[in-house]
């Protein structure tokens, strides 16, 4: 039987910070294969959205729901369990351990598909094809890395647990012009193998570059869905 539900779907999403309310009826989809972009303006959302689908929110309503089982109730650590590899906007790496190490803390066994078909299980070198920038420093302290090879890092060690579903907040926020393309060409090679995707950009040239689809997201609102050429 072929699977035709959404890999992730998000409906009525709404959550809050203290008294203040910030995501109103967020509604969105993920097929697998897909890559798909959240694009907002500062503070229009999109954290608070991917942090919402990972169970960080202390207060939400709504129904989110991957591979169609419904993450309610779940502690953030069971819900990256389940295949949701989360990569947020402060990206941390372990400053003392070398490059290699840091990878190696990210890795989890292989996954399979509930249909028993095996998922994209990525090895050490799978992962170092798609990101050339960090195989040659692997004996290096990740903390003597530049800000963006950092943000490569945390993208590629993500990648170790062989996620069947990959969040990305603002993967090119914040990074010198020459490893944006890298993030882009690395978002391209991972959606040709397959992968599905869910990134958040203000970058509307980054966000044609690599997905399929958008939601532009305003004062917590969807207030677009559709294809990216349209933006
Ligand atoms: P950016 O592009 O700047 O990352 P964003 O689209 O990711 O913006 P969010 O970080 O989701 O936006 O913020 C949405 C709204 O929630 C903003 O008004 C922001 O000020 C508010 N907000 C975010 N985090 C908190 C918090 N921890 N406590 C209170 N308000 C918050
Ligand atoms: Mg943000």
């Amino acid at each position: 039987m072929t699977e035709t539900r959404p890999l992730l779907s998000v409906s009525g999403l709404n959550a809050w910070y203290g008294a203040a309310h910030i995501l109103h009826d967020i509604g969105l989809s993920v097929a697998r294969g897909e890559v798909v972009a959240l694009m907002g303006r500062n503070g229009a959302g999109k954290s608070t959205t991917l942090k919402a689908i990972m169970g960080l929110l202390a207060r939400t309503r709504g129904d989110v729901r991957f591979m169609g089982r419904p993450l309610h109730g779940l502690q953030p650590y069971q819900i990256a369990r389940l295949g949701l590899g989360y990569v947020p906007e402060d990206r941390r790496v372990f400053t003392d351990l070398t490059v290699a190490e840091n990878l190696s803390a990210g890795r989890q066994p292989p996954r399979a598909w509930p249909d028993g078909s095996p998922g994209l299980n990525w090895s050490l070198d799978d992962v170092l094809a798609l990101f050339p920038a960090l195989a040659g420093m692997l004996d290096r302290p990740a903390g003597a890395m530049s800000g963006g090879e950092q943000q490569m890092l945390t993208v590629a060690r993500t990648l170790m647990g062989n996620p069947f579903l990959l969040l990305l907040d603002e993967p090119s926020e914040g990074i010198a012009p020459v490893v944006v393309e890298q993030m882009a060409d690395m978002i391209l090679a991972l959606k040709a193998r397959g992968a599905s995707i869910l990134l958040s950009e203000q970058n509307i040239h980054f966000g044609r570059l690599v997905s399929d689809r958008a939601y532009v997201l305003e004062k917590g609102e969807i207030r677009y869905e559709g294809s990216m050429s349209a933006l």
